[in-house]
């Protein structure tokens, strides 16, 4: 027997109807690639978003068709995330730092019919686009007067002003296709995550939890995760939902730019990966000076180590939340939330609700939640992808409907997860698995280290050893035995690195994640 509710399709359009309606005033605030600061509110940008919509409509994009953004996070960018999908087109986000051989590969899969860039990404533009055939408009998330002279575009501002802002949106299933983002593509080619309104909308109303961002609407949110990485971690979503003030950086992300911002728009929340937290904590400690409004920032995307949130939550009193998930969850899976400001969040944290997971070792069989045992991590939920875009024939479920990580983790007696490594990454010696995060953690920790990597390399033995390789903090030197000293008693013994290398970089990959496979082909040179 069907309940007595009401037909009301989980379409993301009324997350921006509602904060239009009912949070109209609330401002969204951008920097914009060249350094200004604009302004604008929920109001003013649901009106622009219907008139691209329009603008959209009489292109002849219909629902299906995909639209594709170049573009760091500013208010032009939101409105085009809404403006596309409240049609019921599909919003594709492409990362601007992503080799140029996998862009065309990505632009070409997804046959995107228009692209809107940001200006800076013309130089880009000018390569990809004499190899993306599907490409019939470029649109430039600019005023008229920023056009280039050899680019053949539209500018957004000249294509949209004057046109009606009736748009319809909405009007369609909630299991309608809205945002596409492709996985990084480390291992073979990239993939594309479809994600729909409905996996959109609840993803987003949940992170919402006190446990898992506890974003409120007297929230300054300033989203330094991009919003061409994992779906912005559903921020594009929560955020407008509570009506909190939205802070949108732009390009620029380093320590100096980001708590310029921060003081200046008085924001208490924010989000993204353990680099960007790295380089603002080098700023806070070179210039000596501390955020006054912050009071809380979550790290994902990559393991945030130990030290790092010691040191947000003993010096400066700015609560440190740790999240995992991937591009294909939409994509937050777990989240910690620290006890108190004395005890960091260094494992990965409990499952949101709506979000099933399990650990099997290597013949399927359950892995005990011992918090020691290290298994292969499974999940399944509303906001978990079933297929890749058109490769919808391949199955990447189990029988039971869950779908594999790639992570290797553990879990322990309380629920917490904790990500021992990439299944590649994982490194095996004795035929016992070693964490190279943790080693990581641990070596980050050294006073002169500016990040660590370890990879495992082969050793006639032992089959596999770690190694070490430390990008040390400008102007430092350091042996190897001083690093060896420092992790005894910090990691078990048999975990020691047999070897460390120190380079001047270590090389980072589109999302700021440490890129191992690059490591390990022997990039870059010490
Ligand atoms: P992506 O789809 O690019 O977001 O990458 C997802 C992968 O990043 C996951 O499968 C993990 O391997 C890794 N990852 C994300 N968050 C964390 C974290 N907090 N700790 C360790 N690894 C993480």
């Amino acid at each position: 027997m069907p309940g007595l509710m009401q037909d009301w399709p989980l379409t993301l359009d009324r997350i921006l109807e509602h904060a239009r309606r009912w949070h109209g005033g609330r401002e969204v605030v951008t920097r914009l690639n060249d350094g200004p600061i604009t302004r604008s509110t929920y109001s003013t940008i649901y009106d622009r978003a219907k008139q691209l919509s329009h603008a959209l409509a009489e292109h002849g994009i219909a629902r299906e068709d995909r639209v594709a953004t170049l573009a760091f996070n500013s208010a032009r960018h939101l409105e085009a995330w809404y403006g596309i999908m409240g049609i019921g087109a599909v919003c594709h986000t492409l990362n601007p730092r992503l080799p140029i051989e996998q862009l065309v590969y990505i632009v070409n899969h997804a046959a995107d019919r228009l692209i809107l860039a940001d200006a800076i990404c013309v130089p880009l533009l000018r390569q990809i686009l004499p190899r993306c055939h599907s490409v019939e408009r470029v649109v430039l998330l600019a005023e008229e007067a920023q056009m280039p002279t050899d680019l053949a575009a539209d500018a957004y501002e000249r294509w949209i002003a004057g046109r009606p802002t009736d748009a319809v949106w909405g009007d369609f299933s909630e299991e309608t296709a809205a945002g596409l983002c492709y996985t990084s593509g480390t291992t073979g080619e990239p993939k594309g995550v479809l994600y729909s309104h409905r996996s959109n909308y609840l993803h987003g109303l949940t992170t919402l939890m006190p446990d898992v961002l506890d974003i409120s609407g007297r929230d300054v949110v300033l989203a330094i995760v991009p919003m061409f990485h994992a779906n912005a971690w559903g921020l594009a979503f929560a955020v407008p939902a509570v009506g909190a003030k939205f802070v949108l950086p732009g390009a620029k992300l380093d320590g100096a730019s980001v708590f310029e911002l921060m003081e200046s728009e008085g924001v208490t929340f924010s989000a993204g990966v353990p680099t960007v937290w790295q380089g603002l904590m080098q700023h806070l400690e070179t210039h000596r000076v501390r955020p006054t409004t912050l009071k809380c920032i979550v790290s994902g995307g990559s393991a945030c180590p130990e030290a790092l949130m010691r040191a947000y939550q003993d010096k400066y009193g700015i609560e440190v939340r740790h999240g995992w998930g991937m591009t294909e969850m939409s994509p937050i899976g777990t989240l910690n939330v620290p006890p108190d400001l004395a005890t960091p969040a260094v494992k990965q944290g409990r499952v949101l609700c709506g979000i099933d997971m399990k650990l099997t070792d290597d013949d399927g069989r359950p892995v005990p939640h011992d918090g020691h045992s290290f298994g292969h991590l499974w999940v399944r939920g509303a906001s978990v992808a079933r297929a890749y875009y058109r490769r919808e024939t391949e199955n990447i479920l189990d029988a039971a409907g869950y779908f594999d990580t790639g992570d290797i983790a553990t879990i322990d007696a309380t629920g917490i997860l904790q990500i021992t490594d990439r299944a590649k990454d994982v490194i095996k010696s004795g035929g016992e698995w070693i964490s190279s995060i943790d080693i990581e953690n641990a070596a980050v920790a050294h006073p002169k280290a500016a990040l660590a990597a370890v990879i495992g390399v082969p050793d006639a033995k032992w089959g596999e050893r770690p190694l070490l390789i430390v990008q040390l903090k400008p102007g430092e030197s350091a042996t190897a035995q001083e690093f060896l000293e420092f992790l005894e008693g910090r990691i078990a013994r048999w975990w020691m690195p047999t070897a460390v290398r120190f380079v001047e970089a270590i090389p980072l990959g589109g999302t700021g994640k440490i890129d191992k496979k690059l490591l390990r082909a022997g990039m870059p040179a010490s």
